[in-house]
């Protein structure tokens, strides 16, 4: 059982970014409106996130790290009907399989902070998802949540030796906050690591001043809005790109690509790796040679129009009307373009 509950987490969290993109999508479930990340030696050390969202119930530090336990579904219909990032209460679950997890969270309403430890199996004695290593004790700490997860792959040698390089780890957990900060300008997040200050973004809504922190005025000042709305299909694409650039500007093939700095795609509000999205804005662009520095594309759609359950982290999504909804943006992209380049 064990064995199964370890493999489990190890896919779901297969790198300290996945961690990250779950712990920071509970911090917005919860309303933060201020999260910050912390991390050591690649987020392998220590992965922490704090927020000063809406907290955790005493009573309910019990069972937020048991499988299954979310406080988010309370009937199966509400699955068509998502609006908060999680509902399947496996992140937590898993984080305690496959590292040492603190929490400590204090209600608005509540007398004062709770803590408590989690660990999966190994160190402890019955095979059981991550439970509590002692009672909950109250704990020094202001409004919000702070989830501490030390030594992650601790009980995955294998896993944890392939990522001997934490400069690439910590490049990846640094982009997935990148992400969350450009799509909600709302929020502020701010990026720790080993005891330094990487970034952090204001959260007071403007969109144009969270780029020129995080990635320059340069670039922040070309950037233009994209909306289209099908009634039809109903959703809504809007989205943020570059003014596009010639590729001929940038001498080679290798180098268009990875001058290419920021690309994400939100879907429903949650961050999804969707080449679907992806591709009418690609075609696009190579026919008249062009290039776009930075992509942020967000689509809402009717959420009975996708399905977004398909793999435990939610990031790949299938949708109904695939190819509509491809040749609708590609047109409207094409329009977009030719009506900056004639
Ligand atoms: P899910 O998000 O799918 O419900 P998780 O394992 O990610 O499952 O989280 C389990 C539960 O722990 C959540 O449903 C929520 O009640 C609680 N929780 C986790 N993180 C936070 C947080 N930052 N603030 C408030 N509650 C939280
Ligand atoms: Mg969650």
């Amino acid at each position: 059982q064990d064995v199964v509950n370890r493999m489990a987490a190890g896919e779901v969290l297969a790198r300290p970014c996945n961690a990250i993109k779950e712990l920071v999508e509970n911090s917005l479930d919860a309303g933060a409106t201020e999260i910050m990340v912390n991390m050591q030696n690649g987020g392998l050390k220590l992965l922490q996130v704090s927020d000063n969202g809406k907290g955790i119930e005493r009573d309910d530090f019990d069972l937020v790290c048991e499988r299954f336990a979310t406080s988010k579904l309370q009937k199966f219909e509400d699955l068509m009907h998502m609006k908060t990032y999680g509902f399947r209460g496996e992140a937590l679950a898993s984080l305690s399989h496959v590292s040492k997890v603190n929490i400590v969270s204090k209600r608005e309403d509540g007398k004062c902070a709770y803590q408590a430890n989690y660990l999966g199996e190994k160190q402890r004695k019955s095979a059981q998802d991550g439970k509590m290593l002692a009672p909950t004790k109250p704990a020094a700490g202001k409004n919000g949540t702070c989830i501490t997860a030390t030594d992650l792959f601790y009980n995955l040698p294998t896993r944890r030796n392939k990522m001997t390089t934490h400069g690439e780890e910590s490049k990846m957990v640094h982009d997935t906050i990148l992400r969350f900060a450009i799509h909600r300008p709302d929020v502020s997040f701010a990026l720790h690591q080993n005891q330094s200050s990487d970034f952090r973004t204001k959260g007071d809504g403007n969109f144009r001043n969270v780029v020129c922190t995080l990635l320059g005025r340069d670039l922040a000042d070309t950037v233009l809005p994209l909306s289209l709305e099908s009634t039809r299909l109903k959703f809504k694409f809007t989205g943020n790109v570059s003014k596009p650039i010639t590729s001929a500007t940038s001498k080679n093939s290798q180098n268009r690509k990875t001058s290419r700095s920021f690309f994400s795609v939100f879907i429903n509000g949650r961050s999804v790796r969707c080449d679907i999205l992806k591709h009418p804005i690609d075609e696009v662009l190579q026919n008249r040679s062009l290039f776009c520095q930075f992509v942020a594309l967000h689509l809402e759609i009717d959420e009975t129009r996708i399905d977004v359950n398909v793999h435990p982290t939610k990031s790949s999504v299938i949708f109904l009307e695939k190819e509509e909804i491809i040749e609708e943006i590609r047109e409207y992209f094409e329009k977009f373009v030719s009506d900056i380049f004639g």
